[in-house]
């Protein structure tokens, strides 16, 4: 299959010439009138060619010329992999005009690809074996350094299947993916990557005082993990801390949700599943930064021992914390973990959770809430989300609402006030950093997919990887003086090469 790829009321003669001549050509425009194609962003439009060696010619909407990010290549490769699975083609072709010949054009182009061909059917009866999506050439008008270019796609194909590891993670079902099965694989993925893996069991986590993991996996008769791993980069002249949510399956507690609620609530350890993930992938690519991962994992039940609101607990930093819902238990088990980090001083502190329904009803199913106490990696982060399709939208730590969260019996209460829901959560985070530069991902709208997206299909997405294996990257590439929040201004700039064409 060839894919073209044309932007909305593009002049389409000349690309598709170059590919449907004559009698082809012909059935090509009456393909393309009879589905109206203007190139909208999502049309596609696939017609078979009768005596040319190529079967199937593909037409791909991009959208607005003017509006051309590189994610619009990414999705349309996506698309690309869509069709070409639909029918069942082998091999792909997609021809690349001068508009997305840089090298940073050519790896979206191959990540969509790639993303676009991830499936989950292990429990399918009927899954179907048929034609698979072996290989794909990107044509481009002159040659690209194919040494680069290995190199980009190779960290392309590990960011992939970093990304395939967390979809995988969250689309098993939660009587499988026990914390016990999480730190299993863990263990398991870390090993041939070089990454080092510590284990904590509950005897552990009572001697570390995690009071926040043991309170909130009182209620389920699964044991907690605390999961720590740690990535040696060579010659690394920082360290980063990743921390992530591991609730793998969350009923809200005593504070029960109600049945639709609890329907993707196996999701809820995609924070986790994301800082695993990155971890290991930091560890494939060598990079030349210093990572420590911590996830807490525990279910959320109602069993009979579990903790009731009212109850107040006291974490390893001192602070006391008044449960009065116990479905508001991300933050507990992000406490501790925080805590941990902190202790460490690391240069920088990420977490990532699926915190808050707030943060999905103040920014829809496909975008992050952000936090965070350093404005520029914030910035920063964001525009990584921009270039890698993972959007982040930055929500204020507003000083006045910490009042949301004081407790008349203890320092905290973990639930606010009913408003800003995302924020107080945030606030509440805050509390565990002891003044460290932090940052807070928000990530319960994006994690899970409920339809099909260019190049995610419905359930788990895998976001927030390739914007922290991109983030990492750049923090390794900064020279040692520069602190991480000015890190990306003085990153090394990307070379831009000139057209190329690379066949894998
Ligand atoms: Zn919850």
């Amino acid at each position: 299959m060839v894919v073209v790829l044309l932007a909305a009321n593009e002049e389409r003669g000349a690309a598709l010439r170059a590919f449907a001549r004559g009698a082809d050509g012909a059935a090509v425009r009456r393909g393309l009138t009879a589905e109206r194609f203007h190139g909208r962003e999502g049309q596609v439009v696939t017609v078979t060619i009768a005596g040319a060696r190529r079967r199937l010619l593909c037409v791909v909407g991009l959208g607005d010329a003017a509006a051309l990010d590189v994610d619009a290549w990414r999705r349309a490769a996506g698309r690309a992999r869509q069709a070409a699975e639909r029918h069942g083609a082998a091999r792909v072709a997609i021809a690349v005009d001068e508009r997305a010949s840089s090298i940073e054009h050519i790896v979206a182009l191959a990540e969509g690809f790639d993303l676009a061909g991830y499936r989950f059917d292990k429990y399918k009866s009927d899954a179907e074996h048929g034609v698979l999506v072996g290989e794909l050439t990107l044509l481009t008008p002159t040659p690209l350094p194919a040494a680069d270019v290995a190199r980009r796609l190779g960290g392309v194909a590990t960011a992939v299947t970093a990304v395939g590891t967390v979809r995988d993670l969250v689309n098993e079902p939660a009587a499988v993916k026990t914390p016990t099965f999480i730190a299993a694989t863990a263990e398991r993925l870390a090993a041939d990557a070089g990454v080092e893996v510590e284990i904590w069991d509950r005897a552990r986590i009572e001697r570390e005082r995690l009071a926040g993991l043991l309170a909130v996996a009182r209620g389920s008769n699964e044991e907690p993990r605390f999961i720590r791993m740690r990535w040696r980069g060579p010659g690394a002249r920082r360290r980063v801390a990743l921390v992530g949510k591991g609730i793998t399956f969350d009923s809200g507690g005593l504070s029960l949700k109600p049945a639709k609620a609890m329907e993707t609530m196996k999701t809820d350890m995609a924070g986790g599943a994301a800082v695993i993930a990155t971890m290991v992938a930091a560890g494939r690519m060598q990079l030349a930064i210093d990572v420590d991962g911590f996830v807490p994992a525990t279910e959320n039940l109602p069993g009979g021992k579990a903790q009731k609101p009212g109850d107040v607990i006291r974490f390893r930093n001192g602070k006391s914390v008044e449960v009065l819902n116990t479905d508001a238990e991300g933050r507990l088990i992000l406490a501790d973990a925080l805590a941990l980090a902190a202790a460490d001083k690391p240069d920088l502190i990420i977490d990532l959770a699926t915190l808050t329904g707030a943060c999905i009803v103040a920014l829809g199913p496909q975008v992050a809430g952000i936090y965070g106490n350093e404005q520029a990696v914030v910035d920063r982060l964001v525009t990584l989300g921009r270039e890698t399709g993972e959007p982040l939208w930055q929500l204020p730590l507003v000083p006045e609402y910490r009042d949301d969260i004081k407790s008349p019996v203890a320092d905290l209460k973990n639930i606010g006030g009913g408003n800003a829901g995302s924020i107080t959560a945030a606030l509440f985070l805050q509390e565990f950093v002891a003044g460290r530069p932090w940052v807070h991902m928000d990530i319960a709208g994006p994690a899970f997919t409920d339809k099909e997206l260019p190049y995610a299909p419905k359930g788990g997405t895998g976001f927030g990887v390739r914007i922290l294996l991109r983030y990492l990257a750049e923090l390794a590439a900064t020279p040692p003086d520069v602190p991480p929040r000015a890190a990306a201004s003085h990153a090394r700039p990307r070379r831009k090469p000139p057209l190329a064409a690379k066949r894998r």
